[in-house]
């Protein structure tokens, strides 16, 4: 007998890509049955909660007992399967729709707010197509788009459209409540390749089958787009004018000249957290983790009961406003900021170059030169956070700075890896390797001038760097990186007011 959370791969293509990523996703807990070959009957499936439908080879198509499916749904079952599927049932028009002189990418617009799209609002478009010229790793091939949609299709008899073709109004993402149950038709089959880490076509190919099956997302937040420096700063004013509680800051002028802004909120002399991201500028999505945690603490119903008046936090969403509009690591003086802090300075080595500006690692030219070094020693000096936050990009990496309360930093960890658990599954970037999104990896720093060192030297009590996946050219990793980083800010919060 399965468990009562188990997944059910029905599959005439056993042991394909697809199959290995349900097993990342829900490992121990997916089986694979191979309906060519084996019963598939109501009964057989009865013994599943979920059931994932997954045909591949047209010759096997009448093999699929696509009754005995919806039979399973009909007595309290959760199913999602392809749009072929469902267009057979119901005698729909499935078509493919092909943009071959790339000049529009194919997304899906969301129609209807519930737990499959949870992280996307209504009329939010996310990438969703496949490339004709099979390259998904090399961006200098041809642009040749295709997904598939149904068309005119009726909602009626449970059947709801949650999620629009950009192309053409045709339906991509489709509920229909089935007796007891539910089933999800997706253009799963125009994803060809599984989601490589900075897919232009979906990030997170599964985002929406693991809403349905295991409510991936929590606090994830969709943005249309990477907003420049000035506009954020915009968004976060505007943020603090409508949620009372949060206030806007300008901490001072960063090297580029622009006013370095960040969001307040909770009682001052209260156990005080400061929340950064965004130091080497590139790295610049958990930024929007930020904001969004923000914007969920000071909102009406804050999550996981927090009070506000608990604790006193301030998040930096963009420590480098330069590098954030440029696309660099450095600051606007070509200083590798989180290698100029007045921590080991002077001894500070690397294997890359770190003597002149815009060297991978430059370090300035004296300890703290640079203004956004001064303004973070400043906000440590004055806050003497409890917890200092500080956010990268090399994908999963829980880095504990020494000294700092160790046994704290491990339960914050700990917090993380459980609330992680089979949410998310992502390649490994510049690889075709796939894996669970995890935080199984965790180094503890020597003394080097990196911020989070120096939190550590002023006597923070856990000051961490956490190394994210990002660095993406747009937005169609958002959902799962908000969601994922306010995950470890709420984690932290919770270890560190215990
Ligand atoms: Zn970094």
């Amino acid at each position: 007998m399965n468990s009562p959370r188990s997944v059910c791969v029905l599959t005439d293509a056993p042991g394909t890509p697809v199959c290995r990523s349900l097993a990342l996703l829900y490992p121990g807990r997916t089986a694979t049955l191979d309906f060519s070959k084996e019963p598939h009957g109501a009964e057989v499936l009865s013994q599943y909660s979920h059931v994932f439908v997954h045909a591949v080879r047209p010759q096997n198509a009448a093999r699929l007992d696509f009754a005995a499916v919806r039979a399973f749904v009909a007595a309290g079952g959760t199913a999602a399967c392809a749009l072929a599927e469902f267009a057979q049932h119901h005698g729909a028009q499935l078509v493919k729709s092909f943009v071959l002189d790339g000049s529009e990418e194919p997304g899906i617009r969301i129609r209807v707010a519930n737990d499959i799209t949870r992280g996307f609002a209504v009329g939010d478009v996310t990438p969703w197509f496949g490339k004709v010229s099979h390259a998904p790793l090399n961006e200098n091939n041809p642009n040749q788009y295709f997904q598939r949609q149904i068309l005119g299709l009726r909602e009626a008899d449970g059947i709801r459209i949650l999620g629009v073709s950009t192309l053409n109004g045709g339906a991509v993402l489709i509920e229909e409540c089935i007796g007891q149950g539910r089933l999800m038709a997706l253009d799963f089959r125009s994803l060809i390749f599984e989601p490589y880490f900075n897919a232009f076509g979906c990030t997170n190919k599964y985002l929406f089958l693991g809403n349905l099956f295991g409510g991936s997302v929590r606090y994830g937040k969709h943005y249309a787009r990477k907003l420049p420096y000035a506009e954020l700063r915009r968004e976060m004013q505007a943020m603090a004018a409508r949620l009372p509680g949060l206030t806007y800051a300008e901490e001072g002028t960063a090297s580029d000249g622009q006013p370095l802004a960040s969001l307040s909120l909770g009682q001052p002399g209260q156990p005080a957290f400061l929340f950064t991201n965004g130091i080497h500028g590139w790295e610049w999505e958990a930024g929007y983790g930020l904001l969004h945690l923000a914007e969920l603490l000071a909102g009406p119903q804050p999550p996981e009961g927090l009070d506000s008046h608990r604790f006193h936090l301030k998040v930096v969403p963009q420590l480098n406003p330069f590098g954030y509009d440029h696309d660099t690591r450095q600051n606007a003086n070509g200083v590798d900021l989180n290698r100029n802090f007045p921590c080991a300075w002077e001894d500070f080595v690397s294997s890359q170059d770190i003597s002149v500006p815009w060297d991978f690692d430059y370090k300035g030219p004296a300890p703290a030169s640079e203004v956004e070094t001064r303004i973070v020693q400043r906000l440590i000096a004055e806050m003497q956070p409890r917890c200092l936050l500080d956010f990268h990009t090399a994908h999963y990496i829980f880095c504990k700075a020494a000294p700092g309360d160790q046994a704290l930093m491990d339960a914050i960890h700990a917090d993380i890896k459980e609330r992680w658990r089979d949410r998310y599954v992502i390649g490994r970037p510049y690889a075709t390797t796939y894996e669970q999104v995890g935080m199984e990896a965790s180094t503890t720093y020597a003394p080097a001038p990196h911020l989070v060192c120096y939190a550590a030297a002023q006597g923070v009590t856990a000051p961490i760097l956490i190394e994210m996946s990002g660095n993406r050219t747009k937005t169609q990793g958002l959902v799962m990186v908000t969601d994922t980083t306010i995950e470890i800010c709420l984690a932290a919060l919770h270890q560190c007011l215990r």
